[in-house]
């Protein structure tokens, strides 16, 4: 009995040990995490998968955000790890490496991140309803909002391949372009307001080949123009 208690007296500090080992060790891991933060952060979904139906399917959106989106933010921190750009803004690193033959899968990576944490946001459920300000901006850059629409499907009919449709501010006017690929406005001093993805992953699901019909949708039911307006504000000094 009395050696029983012995035997137990000697183990406690060994167990007591283990934990304490163990306990450091996650310590360790945990403070190593937060430092460790990713230089581009994937955003959250601001709706549910669902919430877009049915002019985009939540099979698209899981998908789409949830393996090419998440993909191109694992790519971007997988590449700028350890790398002189690690500290940098996404906004930042575009600028640095835009046109760098070098710097070509860095900047792929990062910019498709970018472009996609910016379309998600140009999106929400029962969307399409432009009014104020931004509707006057418009009229006055296209004519009339039927005619800005008809030039953005156009826009998004005639890019070749994969890329992006925007709506860009050029000076005091409102503007239409495409970029193929990952390219993005901010790579071109261009302050981006809304976009439409048209690469098919986008699409291709819901719509096959009518990417018109995709963009479409999008204008008259998703398009978030408060969003927009909010982008067009922050240009305001
Ligand atoms: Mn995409």
């Amino acid at each position: 009995m009395k050696k029983q208690l012995i035997k137990r007296v000697q183990r406690l500090p060994k167990g007591m040990c283990l934990f304490g080992v163990i306990g450091l060790a996650l310590l360790f891991i945990g403070c190593g995490k937060v430092g460790e933060k990713p230089s581009i952060t994937q955003e959250p979904l601001p709706y549910k998968m669902d919430a877009l139906k049915p002019y985009i399917s939540d099979q698209t959106m899981r998908v789409h955000y949830g393996k090419h989106y998440t993909g191109y933010v694992d790519k971007a921190n997988q590449l700028l790890k350890g790398g002189a750009f690690e500290d940098k803004t996404a906004e930042e690193i575009i600028v640095l490496t835009a046109g760098k033959e070098e710097h070509t899968a860095i900047f792929n990576n990062v910019a498709q991140a970018w472009n996609h944490a910016f379309f998600w946001k140009c999106l929400k459920p029962d969307g399409g309803k432009v009014d104020g300000k931004l509707a006057d901006l418009i009229i006055k850059s296209f004519g009339s909002f039927d005619t800005f629409k008809q030039n953005f499907l156009e826009a998004a009919k005639s890019q070749f391949g994969s890329g992006w449709t925007w709506l860009v501010l050029d000076g005091e006017k409102l503007k239409i372009i495409t970029t193929a690929n990952a390219d993005t406005p901010i790579a071109h001093g261009l302050k981006p307001l809304f976009t439409v993805d048209v690469w098919e992953h986008a699409y291709y699901l819901d719509y096959q080949n009518r990417r018109a019909d995709f963009v479409n949708d999008v204008l008259d039911h998703l398009a978030d123009w408060d969003f927009v307006a909010f982008q067009l504000k922050s240009t305001e000094k």
